[in-house]
């Protein structure tokens, strides 16, 4: 069985239509009900690779909320290939499993817990010639899933019509993987907008290493002060797009993204007459229970 190499059309949705201001929605989330978002796009190349590579199984990494460890464990049970995740955190060991690693383990996958000091290493050669030694026949998929491949996959997000109708493009990011694979679609027509889910400069330089282009920029001033924070006014936002739009999002990536975009509307950020395609990445497995109960998924 293949990873479908053509996708469906996927859905866009409108939900602000102006005269001075367009904002569509891609819906990334209904690409499939468990790979689902922009993780389909990541890993479409590389398990396309492992399996050329004529390896048995992939091995990648992520913390306890990871919604490329959920992805990964499922595509790879649907490929027939093992799936092995190392998983940030001993203590995570010795406690019942959360709803993510309960699914992956589920899905098959072998879920090893490392400490978060062994976890630094995860970029290390030493350390993957080890990870390699102990599981040999695995293809090795990074942390979040960016490579060169992941970023091939994620051009794909935007088609020819995408990029003749659209004048920005605005994705969460959290390694700049998707971002990277967006700007690389682009043309100088135009802007690139990605909103971190982290707090920190470093994500700029990591997407620089991606791109020589310049037209695109990372904002993370809707993070909430770093990485799966919260904040009161993300949580109202978030229900009250649900309800407005009958469209779900979780608080760790589009919500945040979403609450920054309608707000740079709010403080006339973008020209008049911008048209913007915003990318719901998908994570709905991640959304809180705090949230309350999502909208049925429909278009
Ligand atoms: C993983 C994820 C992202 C971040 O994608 P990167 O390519 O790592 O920047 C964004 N949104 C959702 C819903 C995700 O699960």
């Amino acid at each position: 069985m293949q990873i479908q190499a053509q996708l469906p059309q996927i859905p866009v949705q409108t939900l602000i239509q102006r005269n001075e201001i367009q904002l569509d929605l891609k819906r990334l989330d209904l690409v499939h009900p468990q790979i689902s978002g922009n993780k389909f796009y990541k890993l479409k190349y590389n398990l396309q690779q492992a399996q050329q590579q004529g390896k048995t199984a992939v091995l990648t990494f992520g913390g306890a909320y990871s919604n490329h460890i959920a992805a990964t464990a499922y595509a790879a049970q649907m490929l027939g290939l093992e799936s092995i995740g190392i998983i940030r955190g001993e203590e995570l060991a010795q406690r019942p499993l959360n709803p993510t690693l309960q699914t992956a383990h589920e899905m098959g996958m072998q879920l090893e817990f490392i400490s978060r000091q062994t976890y630094q290493q995860r970029h290390e050669p030493d350390f993957l010639q080890q990870l390699h030694s102990q599981f040999p026949d695995c293809y090795l998929i990074p942390e979040g899933g960016t490579n060169a491949l992941a970023i091939q996959g994620c051009q794909e997000i935007l088609t020819s019509e995408d990029l003749n109708h659209y004048d920005v493009f605005c994705c969460a990011v959290g390694t700049g993987g998707t971002l990277s694979g967006l700007i690389q679609a682009s043309d100088s027509r135009h802007q690139l907008l990605g909103f971190s889910a982290l707090k920190g400069e470093f994500l700029t330089q990591e997407v620089k290493q991606f791109t020589d282009k310049s037209n695109w920029k990372i904002l993370d001033d809707y993070c909430c002060g770093g990485y799966a924070k919260i904040s009161p006014e993300l949580i109202q936002f978030i229900q009250t797009f649900e309800q407005q739009y009958q469209i779900p999002l979780e608080q760790v990536y589009t919500g945040k993204m979403l609450m920054g975009i309608f707000d740079l509307i709010q403080q006339g950020f973008f020209q008049s007459g911008t048209r913007i395609l915003a990318i719901h990445t998908g994570g709905l497995q991640g959304r809180a229970q705090e949230l309350g109960d999502m909208p049925k998924i429909s278009v």
